[in-house]
């Protein structure tokens, strides 16, 4: 590309900044401009259900670039501003304050919005989702109005955040109940044993913990503020503030409207490439066509990193596809879960170390090959395990469930 060449990112999250300062590391000379709707300079999401709501971290923490660093990058960084749409014969978007911004190369990383659930009493001021900073903020002061009242809190949903909320709300000590309507916590993303385990953790820390739950209703007062949840078992749960943790929806609305091929996100191979050779999209916003032809979403810190490196590399004409094993993490009640690959579809899993007392992980097979490993408080465990995945290597079920056994041998130098 030549430098009057002008790229646009959509998006100032974790896919949209890395994209950017990955097109400047990969030579390109042209304009950047970096666009995203929310008011805040690009922050990190992961600490807005942990640390920050804890109050462990101090808002500034949360900053993941300082607009004057990318302006030294050469990054426009345009915050407050929406793209209204994609005028791709004219290469020209539409933004909200009215004006045209031409594109000679575009960059999608609109991620995703939280589900709302349609229930009765669903939109009550005091029923949040968490997403973003404005979010967690508004979550952050209904969990103090409810510890000063002691009002316990209603998460609806025992997925990650839903649970990470939970958590944290327990540590500012808010009685927390959660209502899962699965019959076992983070089902989407763990095997039994593992749902088990954290099932016993909130317990254990006074988490109220309701499986096979059927929300049927929040009820509100005459002032519109929710204060029970019911089910349709007739059982009803008293609240000062609910928190709903239902997943969310990737963000393809600009893409779809612009006739990109989209199912339940915008459809990407591994070099981040869309169905328009000059637009490319990564992070939570993109659905991956994997080899076999299915759809792989992916909602993580390292998809939105990797798949951004890809997407960029791709605009300038590099190949760095995004074929890493996933990863992901979960802090609750001072552990740390970590997973890398993908558990669902395992037939075997091993598990080494102790459940009960200590750190431990599992490792899961199918048709006796290694396809993931979930490791609690184990970073060492997981990192060889993401390099065991992306290498290809795999030990015998066998090999693992003998304690002596080395899994890194497999990886020495011959
Ligand atoms: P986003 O960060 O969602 O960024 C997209 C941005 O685009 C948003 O600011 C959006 O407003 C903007 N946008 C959308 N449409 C437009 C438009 N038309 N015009 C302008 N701007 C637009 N992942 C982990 O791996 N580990 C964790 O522990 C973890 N914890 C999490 C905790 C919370 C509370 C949340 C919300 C997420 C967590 N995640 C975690 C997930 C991780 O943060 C996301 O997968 C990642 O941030 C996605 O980045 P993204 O850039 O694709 O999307």
């Amino acid at each position: 590309m030549t430098s009057a060449a002008h790229i646009v990112v959509v998006g100032t999250g974790q896919a949209g900044i890395t994209a950017a300062e990955a097109l400047r590391a990969g030579g390109f000379e042209g304009e950047i401009t970096l666009i995203g709707d929310e008011p805040h300079a690009p922050y990190h999401r992961p600490p807005l259900s942990k640390a920050w709501l804890a109050g462990e971290v101090q808002a500034a923490q949360l900053t993941m670039r300082l607009p004057e660093v990318l302006a030294k990058k050469g990054i426009a960084l345009r915050t407050g501003v929406r793209v209204e749409s994609i005028d791709r014969a004219a290469q020209s978007l539409r933004l909200s304050d009215g004006q045209a911004l031409r594109y000679t190369g575009l960059v999608l990383a609109t991620g995703a919005v939280a589900r709302r659930l349609p229930l009765p009493g669903a939109q009550a001021p005091n029923v949040l989702a968490l997403r973003t900073r404005d979010d967690a903020e508004a979550i952050a002061a209904r969990l103090a109005a409810c510890r000063e009242a002691g009002r316990p809190l209603v998460v609806i949903g025992g997925g990650f955040i839903g649970l990470e909320v939970a958590a944290t709300a327990r540590k500012l000590g808010v009685a927390v109940t959660v209502l899962e309507a699965a019959p076992r916590l983070l089902m989407r993303a763990l095997v039994p044993a593992l749902s088990d385990w954290f099932a016993a953790l909130h317990r254990a820390h006074g988490v109220e913990l309701v499986l096979d739950a059927a929300v049927e209703s929040i009820e509100c007062d005459a002032a519109g503020l929710a204060q029970a949840v019911s089910l349709r078992d007739g059982r009803r749960f008293a609240c000062g503030a609910v928190v709903l943790g239902v997943g969310v929806q990737a963000d393809d609305v600009l893409a779809c409207a612009a006739g990109l091929a989209c199912d339940r996100g915008v459809i990407v191979d591994e070099h981040g490439r869309t169905s328009d050779p000059l637009i490319v999209a990564a992070g939570d916003c993109t659905a991956r066509r994997l080899a076999d032809g299915s759809l792989l979403r992916l909602e993580s810190v390292q998809a939105a990193t990797e798949g951004a490196k890809a997407a960029a590399a791709s605009l300038l004409g590099q190949a760095r596809p995004f074929t890493a094993a996933p990863w992901f993490w979960s802090d609750q009640f001072g552990h740390k879960l970590q997973m890398a690959g993908l558990s669902s579809g395992a037939d075997t899993s091993v598990t080494r170390g102790d459940p009960a007392a200590g750190p431990f992980s599992l490792w899961h097979f199918r048709d006796g090959v290694l396809v993931a490993v979930d490791t609690i408080d184990s970073s060492k465990d997981h990192l060889l395990a993401r390099k065991l995945l992306d290498a290809r290597v795999s030990p015998t079920p066998g090999q693992l469930a003998d304690p002596a056994f080395e899994a890194a041998s497999l990886l020495a130098p011959h």
